[in-house]
């Protein structure tokens, strides 16, 4: 552990040392050399106005050269609003910066609030773009597809099935953070925004834990508009392939199967199908199991909590993530994402029904096993993938292996590896209890639209609580917290509970999402996050001069104790020689020991059964 914190100072002095020497400007004029751009003339390029068009977009005016600033992109959607009154705008929340997370509501019967909206009958999709502000292509695509279902009316129809809510920019402080320099890996637009908000938070990395503003006012958006549908709009990393536009989401393994199912044989089909229609080249998104020997193969995973995709699939609101592909253009990109909105669109407007259907089924799941974390299948599969050629060579830069991208389109079969087995599961409580002292927990809990039973006076219940025995720091900060795993021995106990404290039953559609939150060897619960690092540290301490005299007495009092600190002198060498760790020895044996320390503070109610 220490060893690699060392490790980690290192770095950071390197990193510092470095861009001394070489100065700030010169490394700001060393451009990327991305792989070679693969020619493309798709059919849905016909989609883009031309720019002298009075309701041509910012970017569709820059020819894609350029995606236009939060301050252009709202005026924009002010002046949609204003010509056309089946669209409106609303505020989900401030930014850390004061800015509004604008939201845009798409009605044909001009429902703007959630209670109206679910009263038209119609499907409502909420797509969402910029988490990352820098993956900006949503936001443009968006834009066109408003333009086009009211003032323009070439896609009006699509409102005649289903109502559409569209968050244009999520990550709206990190969206100013505008330079040629945020996104390295991409081809286009010019300049774009960064990936973390103002806080340096990564929103696609707080779902569970809830600690931007930007991320809970999307979590209470989902709550309270309750969409059938929710796509978050990226951009991709990683390797080259042919694909131009990719989507990920939890498999039928995980907590919603009825849900992944509906997606992979309805929703999958149906966009693939208009997708390549268009021109474009959909598949699923996949990582390199290693990065420099493509062939071995690509790796499918398993979302947690923290992404989009796990806390939708948790709380069985089915939701897909869709990554164009950063090395192709970003024309190419924003009508990928054009055409992929509107497929959802049409498909939701016919299928609702058989979608409502899946998530009913997943939500009245009551698993008494729940799984919590994954791991590989064993088996790998092999997968045909539209690849572009690789060549792997020696580097005298790492000293390891290059990888260079040729350009040249290949069909390729490869080595396929899930990430599909439950590696640890949590047996499901009727409920949990939660302090009134574990205020920020209940928060959060209410911001995710938990439901819960509030203590209004004091009460003793039968619990079952862990303590802590062994306790490992990661060495490094995540997401402004440091994260923490324990093992733990299960207690029974009778727990007095201040008013304010809550029960939380696991007999509700979130029921697994509160386990994924609670349980505390599930990797995104609270305690793993870091909210309960407070109950690992010791508060009160003994003189040696009680000790002392009280220890003489317990020794002559207790022959079993004697005989146990008397072979504790013997097994260890360091104890033996260490005057207060001897002492803290009897401390600990005395009633006057804190005997909460180390006790993770969620009582489990246990069911009947138990
Ligand atoms: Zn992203």
């Amino acid at each position: 552990m220490i060893a690699t914190k060392h490790a980690f100072s290192r770095v950071i002095l390197v990193s510092a040392l470095l861009m001394l020497a070489l100065g700030w400007r010169a490394l700001a004029e060393i451009r990327a050399g991305l792989p070679p751009e693969i020619p493309w003339k798709g059919r849905s390029l016909s989609l883009a106005l031309e720019p002298g068009d009075r309701w041509a977009t910012p970017a569709e005016r820059a020819r894609f050269e350029r995606t236009p600033r939060y301050d252009e992109t709202i005026a924009y959607l002010k002046r949609l609003v204003a010509a056309a009154p089946e669209v409106r705008l609303v505020s989900l929340g401030k930014s850390p910066e004061g800015r509004d997370v604008w939201m845009v509501i798409a009605s044909k019967e001009k429902a703007f609030t959630p209670e109206r909206l679910r009263a038209t009958g119609k499907p409502v999709i909420f797509a969402q773009a910029g988490i990352h502000a820098g993956e900006i292509d949503g936001k443009d695509a968006g834009l066109m597809l408003l333009r086009d279902m009211t003032v323009r009316g070439t896609k009006r129809s699509l409102l005649d099935r289903a109502n559409f809510l569209f968050v244009p920019i999520l990550s709206v402080d990190a969206h100013e953070r505008f330079s040629r320099h945020s996104r390295i890996n991409q081809r286009g637009p010019a300049e774009s925004g960064w990936r973390t908000n103002a806080q340096n938070l990564n929103l696609n990395r707080d779902y569970g834990k809830l600690d931007a503003p930007e991320t809970r006012a999307v979590v209470k958006a989902l709550d309270r508009w309750k969409p059938d549908l929710y796509l978050d709009l990226h951009v991709s990393d990683g390797l080259d392939y042919q694909y131009d536009i990719t989507h990920i989401f939890n498999g039928p393994h995980a907590w919603s199967p009825a849900i992944a199912r509906w997606l992979g044989q309805h929703w999958v089909a149906r966009t693939t199908r208009d997708l390549e229609a268009m021109g474009h080249i959909p598949g699923p998104y996949l990582a390199l199991q290693e990065e420099t020997d493509p062939a071995k193969g690509v790796v499918d995973g398993t979302a947690g909590i923290r992404f989009s995709q796990g806390y939708g699939d948790a709380r069985h609101l089915p939701t897909v993530v869709v990554e164009t592909h950063s090395l192709k253009p970003y024309a190419q990109r924003v009508l990928g994402t054009y055409v992929l909105l509107e497929s959802t669109l049409a498909l939701l407007g016919s299928e609702r029904e058989a979608l409502r259907k899946a998530v009913r089924e997943d939500e009245a799941r009551r698993l008494t096993e729940v799984p919590i974390d994954w791991k590989n299948s064993e088996k790998p599969g092999r997968i045909t993938f539209k690849g572009i050629e690789s060549r792997v060579s020696d580097s005298i830069v790492s000293g390891g292996k290059r990888v260079e991208w040729t350009g040249r389109p290949v069909e390729l079969t490869l080595p396929f590896q899930r990430v599909d087995v439950a590696k640890a599961t949590a047996r499901r409580p009727a409920a949990y209890w939660v302090p009134a002292a574990a205020a920020d927990v209940i928060e959060r809990l209410a911001l995710h639209g938990i439901r819960m039973e509030r203590l209004s006076q004091a009460r003793e219940v039968d619990v079952e609580m862990d303590r802590f025995t062994e306790v490992t720091f990661e060495p490094e900060p995540f997401e402004g917290r440091v994260r923490v795993t324990a093992s733990s021995l299960p207690e029974k106990r009778r727990e007095r509970l201040a008013p304010g404290s809550v029960r939380v039953p696991t007999d509700q559609p979130l029921g697994t999402l509160v386990m994924l939150l609670l349980e505390p060897a599930s990797p995104d619960s609270f305690f793993q996050t870091g909210f309960f690092h407070r109950a690992l540290q010791r508060a009160e301490y003994a003189e040696g001069y009680l000790m002392e005299p009280m220890a003489e007495q317990m020794l002559a009092e207790n022959p079993a104790l004697r005989a146990e600190f008397e072979k504790a002198l013997r097994d260890d060498p360091t104890f033996a020689a260490s005057r207060e760790q001897r002492l803290d020895w009897f401390y600990r044996r005395t009633p006057y020991f804190d005997e909460r320390w180390l006790l993770h503070p969620i009582g489990r109610e246990l069911s009947a059964r138990d």
